[in-house]
């Protein structure tokens, strides 16, 4: 069978299947999404011309609840990516302690070739074709690469006008004024900061002592690179999709970051009120940000990027995996191998869909909470599971309760497996609870 990108998130499974109390069934059934949808969706063009996209809405497992994942719009969404991000999502809600399955969308496009109406139209029309498998109880998107809070609110309209009645519950990740919650926009860079230094506190690293070089400077790699760069750590490189830039010193990335949203440029700068002026650094490329010799690495854009093929030039001591599935099965093994601590996306990015439960929350009650109240309870959540999981792979690690089931052999794990642990743990209880092959046996 050829590699997908499904059958490589589905080992990261069956490795912790191993050790986690899960019945064989419950394995089994987590290795198919429940239903699959793809959607041709027709838009009128401003030229007046019709363009057809393709769609796709998967809905993963719904054991724990509705099922819940974000929209992507990229010209590589295929049924594939849709359907592994849809496995992490899963897995991810479970390792957080949410109410909700997994799920996932995407339209196969590049986003900036489209005018903001074309847009609309787009968004629109994929709600018109998805809206029967989506609602606040059944399936509930959010945004992801290329779309954003505008996009939600459009889509939210549009389920809306479908229903006859406002629905903002169905979607979240909305403009504010929409039912949107404070601080969703921030949330998975400032979820991702927390389980950064709490992981960092543990081993008693100072900021001031740490470089880092983050991959991506969209939604969550700007976020957490401001905030890194706030507590005092040395970013010394950023990137977006046309490249990246270094330098030594360490860059302002709130001026970096004005800079780029003036200019639309990433430039090493420092700007003093209006006015910025670019400073001495290197123009890097996207593969060379990945084995900088810095002591942590954020890939904060897309899947695939650290493989068999660059795992074994990665030079970073840490890894925190802000992007869903930066990081192969293949890739892992040498990391591990090389005495990397690596961190995974359904911990370090559930900053993200852990604000989205906020804000259906606070849709379905009608009580809408303060920018305070959304930041301390995201802090507090986050970090209790970070906890949890860290002595999850302490006691596997240290004691003689990491032997497998099936072998009986004690291996050491890694923090990945110890997340998937954690989460299959939560998913096994909740399917087997459904009625197992236990149930009829004895
Ligand atoms: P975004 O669209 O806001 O930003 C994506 C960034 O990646 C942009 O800076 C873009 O220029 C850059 N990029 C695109 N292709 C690249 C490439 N080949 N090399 C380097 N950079 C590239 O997206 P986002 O919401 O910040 O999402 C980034 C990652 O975080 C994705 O993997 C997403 O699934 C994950 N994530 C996002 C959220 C969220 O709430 N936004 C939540 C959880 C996980």
């Amino acid at each position: 069978m050829p590699t997908t990108l499904l059958t490589d998130a589905s080992r990261r499974l069956e490795k912790a299947a191993r050790y986690a109390p899960i019945s064989d069934d419950a394995t089994e059934r987590l290795k198919f999404p429940k239903a699959s949808l793809k959607v041709a969706i027709p838009v009128r063009m401003d030229n007046g011309s019709l363009r057809v996209f393709e769609g796709y809405r998967v809905r993963y497992d719904d054991t724990r609840g509705p099922t819940k994942g974000g929209i992507r719009f990229h010209p590589n969404v295929s049924l594939d990516e849709v359907q592994s991000l849809a496995f992490w999502m899963t897995f991810k809600c479970a390792a957080v302690n949410l109410p909700f399955g997994g799920a996932k969308g995407g339209i196969t496009l590049n986003p900036k070739e489209l005018s903001k109406f074309e847009l609309e139209r787009l968004s629109r029309g994929y709600i018109d074709a998805i809206a029967q498998s989506i609602g606040p109880d059944l399936d509930i998107p959010a945004p992801d690469v290329y779309t954003n809070a505008m996009i939600m609110g459009w889509m939210m309209d549009q389920y809306s006008i479908i229903q006859g009645k406002r629905s903002p519950a169905v979607i979240t990740g909305k403009p504010v004024s929409m039912g949107g919650s404070l601080g969703r926009n921030t949330a998975t860079g400032t979820g991702a900061f927390h389980v950064l230094q709490t992981i960092l506190a543990k081993e008693n690293k100072n900021p001031e002592d740490l470089t880092v070089a983050v991959q991506g400077f969209g939604n969550a790699g700007s976020v957490i690179a401001n905030l890194l760069f706030q507590a005092g750590y040395k970013v010394v490189a950023v990137s977006d999709s046309k490249g990246g830039i270094y330098s030594e010193q360490g860059l302002n990335i709130p001026d970096v970051q004005k800079f780029k949203e003036e200019q639309h440029e990433m430039q090493a700068v420092y700007c003093q009120d209006t006015v910025c002026s670019i400073v001495e650094h290197d123009n890097i490329t996207n593969e060379e940000l990945l084995t900088l010799d810095v002591d942590i690495l954020i890939p904060a854009a897309l899947e695939n990027q650290i493989t068999a093929e660059n795992a074994d030039s990665i030079k970073a001591k840490y890894i925190f995996e802000v992007a869903n599935g930066p990081v192969t099965a293949d890739a892992d093994a040498i990391l591990e191998e090389k005495g990397i601590s690596l961190f995974p996306d359904i911990l370090v990015n559930a900053g993200g869909v852990m604000v989205s439960h906020f804000e259906w929350v606070q849709n379905r009650s009608g009580l809408y909470w303060t920018l305070k109240e959304v930041n301390d309870r995201l802090r507090s959540r986050i970090t209790e599971e970070t906890e949890t999981i860290w002595h999850l792979s302490q006691k596997h690690n240290n004691s003689e309760h990491g032997a497998s089931k099936h072998s009986g052999s004690k291996q050491k794990i890694s923090f990945r497996t110890a997340a998937y642990i954690h989460a299959l743990s939560r998913l096994g209880e909740a399917l087997d609870d459904r009625g197992t092959r236990a149930y009829y046996n004895s």
